[in-house]
């Protein structure tokens, strides 16, 4: 018998908890139809700081299934990221699963992925999943995919377009990304960091399940950040590059002025565009100490050692 651990992050998800595991245990029912050795789901439903009755529902499915439900509650929201690396420090599957509750990583896809991890002809340690549709409006599509671009040209940890934090991993992996205890946590860069052989699967976008999609579009704003900060130390030598190309330009304009007064007498003409390249290299330094700061701040941060999520009620 091999056990694989479900970990499911919930955020107001009072409608779709139950959905998702009675369509789940349907999958598994058909898995152990195919296989002559038996898969238990070992689900683990992390609350993040809900205010709905999610924390209820999830209660009640592990009083019916006291020995496959099982739940963590955290004391506020502190973030999908958060609620990912609870589940994995505490999943104790062969194998772990990461799933969204709204049924938008589809489960009849653990079928093909135990497949893909079990062929003795692979050594694929991990199974993801790209979605090739997804169901959002153009601006965010087009946000989206300019910051997978953007991303892959700063960041050495290559990261999928369109790639779901939807994925069934092997033990020896998620050892892997446990060995990771970093405070701001990207978990599709940390994924791509730890290496090993992977696969990927596409499949076709679907709606939400019932609810609605809890990011907005400043908090995936700030998600890219962090993507780029934790990942990449482009933007830092971005500043260095134009803070030299700046001083290259003015150390020509030096030299271009003092030749002029040597030779052809001062000018007091330009004040103008004195004041416009002074506006501008302001610009520019404050420009290159806000990167500064957002990666010092992650330090800041990073040091403090504080717990990612503080676990209110555990079962
Ligand atoms: N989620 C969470 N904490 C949050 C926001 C979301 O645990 O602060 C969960 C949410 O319940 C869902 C998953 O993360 O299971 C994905 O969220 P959502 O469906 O809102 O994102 P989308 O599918 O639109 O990317
Ligand atoms: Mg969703």
């Amino acid at each position: 018998m091999k056990t694989i651990s479900i970990i499911v992050p919930c955020f107001n998800e009072e409608p779709t908890v139950e959905l998702f595991y009675n369509t789940t245990e349907k999958v598994f029912k058909k898995l152990n139809e195919q296989k002559d050795e038996e898969y238990k789901p070992d689900y683990l439903f992390v609350n993040d700081g809900s205010r709905d009755k999610t924390l209820e529902k999830m209660r009640l499915l592990n009083q019916q299934h006291p020995d496959e439900v099982h739940y963590i509650s955290f004391s506020r929201n502190f973030g999908k990221e958060s609620a990912l690396a609870a589940g994995l420090e505490n999943a104790k599957g062969d194998y772990v699963a990461v799933m969204d509750v709204d049924l938008q990583d589809p489960p009849e896809l653990l079928i093909q992925m135990i497949d893909i991890l079990e062929d003795p002809k692979q050594n694929y340690q991990v199974v993801g999943c790209i979605q090739k549709s997804r169901h959002q409006n153009p601006i965010r599509a087009f946000l989206s995919s300019s910051f997978y671009k953007v991303m892959n040209k700063m960041s050495k940890v290559p990261i999928k377009q369109n790639v779901r934090d939807y994925r069934l991993m092997t033990r020896k992996y998620v050892d892997a990304v446990l060995e990771l205890p970093e405070y701001n946590r990207f978990s599709k860069g940390i994924f791509s960091w730890v290496g090993f052989e992977t696969k990927y699967l596409e499949y076709e976008g679907v709606p939400r399940a019932a609810g609605t999609s809890s990011w907005s579009l400043f908090q995936l704003f700030e998600y890219s950040m962090e993507a780029i900060v934790d990942f990449s130390d482009v933007p830092l030598k971005l500043a260095t590059l134009i803070g030299g190309f700046i001083c290259g330009l003015s150390i020509i304009g030096l030299i271009f002025v003092v030749v002029r007064a040597l030779f052809f007498g001062g000018s007091v003409d330009g004040w103008a565009s004195l004041v416009s390249i002074i506006l501008f290299l302001n610009g520019v330094v404050l420009f290159c100490l806000g990167i500064v700061g957002e990666y010092i701040s992650k330090i800041y941060l990073e040091t403090k050692h504080r717990p990612q999520f503080i676990i209110e009620e555990k079962k």
